[in-house]
């Protein structure tokens, strides 16, 4: 059996490899390395993937969500409704705009923020919600622009995880992740779904009006120039990741599939153990993508199976160990009660993420899941 690696970006590598190193080879040799024409021609090619009207790219997932925050106006003092169950970047800036982030829990069956709560944080001081389509599945966006829209709030989407994922509206429509609020946002961390080999990230909108001053927020707030019309940043894709991502974006699906079958093999293996609780798919027009594959372990040895796999060198990962809310940087005894946490304060102390990758074979997952089924006990 091959070594069982948490993501294998190598096995990846291999498939595309002449196309990926051609065109390195290529913008080094006619050194177009910041804004060449990758960068527009992969612009273009996901703005069509996406079927959005606009992709800004930029230079990290974070980034480009503080691009969109800055792009909608937001100031400070206002507030931003997001979750609880995420990754700091998220959180880290709405505050580092001066916004005020507003933890509020998931849902115990998607971990993904709960419209109930969403309803409940809202005040007259609230902008917007970000919600996060945790692990590869779209969050509720139909309960979550029903708000917006009665609120009057903006919605920030962070698809670092789910790109590609796809959401049935209860008009029956299909739209991708990340283009159904007002501006989606995403990472190209090499790890993700769609990854380069650096940093890399990108906006999304069909708004035209945002999208322009977007572009001009990533490039130093320049719409001519030399002319800075208002406070803008530095953040750019630049064109060796653009390469690897034109390579990659053909494949996403495929590379997607591939993740799902992963998905759904663990998922049978799991099945008979009341022990273990397996990731519930809301819908099943590609709703979920598999960033990760979570699991719940409900007896109270989620600690010892990750130890007892670690010594027997299966990787496995805990998303996410620590509530927002309890972390230093973003507590606020003024603001938060735990009994608004519920549901997270439970994930945290059940939740591990198993080996998820394109490159995982049926031997590994089979492997992985008896080990695990062992250990945990089934009754
Ligand atoms: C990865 C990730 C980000 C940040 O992306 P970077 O490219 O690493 O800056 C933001 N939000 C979520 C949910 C992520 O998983």
């Amino acid at each position: 059996m091959k070594k069982i690696q948490m993501v294998d970006l190598k096995g990846q590598y291999e498939e595309i490899k002449e196309q990926v190193d051609a065109s390195m080879q290529e913008i080094i040799e006619n050194t177009s390395f910041i804004n060449g024409p990758e960068v527009h021609q992969f612009q273009k090619e996901l703005e069509e993937y996406l079927e959005v009207k606009h992709v800004i790219p930029c230079a990290n997932g974070t980034d480009a969500l503080q691009i969109a925050m800055m792009g909608l106006g937001l100031k400070p003092g206002d507030e931003v409704i997001t979750v609880d169950f995420t990754f700091a970047a998220t959180v880290e800036v709405i505050a580092l705009l001066n916004l005020t982030p507003v933890l509020v829990d998931v849902e115990s069956h998607t971990y993904n923020i709960d419209p109930k709560e969403i309803e409940r944080a809202i005040t007259p001081k609230t902008k917007a919600i970000v919600p996060v389509h945790l692990f590869g599945q779209t969050a509720n966006m139909d309960e979550i622009m029903r708000i917006a829209k009665e609120n009057n709030l903006f919605v920030i989407e962070d698809n670092a995880q789910a790109i590609g994922a796809n959401y049935r509206s209860s008009d029956k429509s299909i739209k991708k992740a990340g283009t159904i609020g007002d501006v989606g946002t995403t990472s190209f961390f090499p790890s993700k779904n769609l990854g380069c080999y650096g940093d890399g990230g990108a906006i999304f909108t069909n708004d035209d009006a945002l999208a322009h001053t977007i572009r001009g927020i990533v490039n130093h707030g320049m719409y001519e120039r030399y002319h800075h019309d208002v406070v803008g940043v530095n953040s750019r894709l630049d064109s060796l990741q653009a390469a690897v991502l034109r390579a990659k974006l053909p494949r996403l699906d495929i590379y997607n599939e591939a993740r799902k079958e992963a998905a759904f093999k663990y998922t049978t293996a799991f099945e008979k153990n009341k022990n273990i609780i397996t990731p519930e798919v809301v819908s099943d027009c590609d709703t979920h993508v598999f960033h990760q594959y979570t699991l719940r372990i409900m007896n109270g040895k989620r600690d010892a199976l990750v130890k007892h796999l670690q010594e027997n060198n299966v990787p496995c990962g805990i998303y996410y160990p620590i509530p927002l809310h309890a972390q230093k940087a973003y507590a606020d005894a003024e603001r938060y009660d735990e009994a608004d946490f519920k549901v997270t304060n439970q994930l945290v102390k059940e939740v591990i993420a198993l080996p998820m990758h394109t490159e995982l074979d049926e031997d590994q997952i089979r492997y992985i899941a008896k080990m695990i089924n062992n250990f945990v006990g089934k009754d």
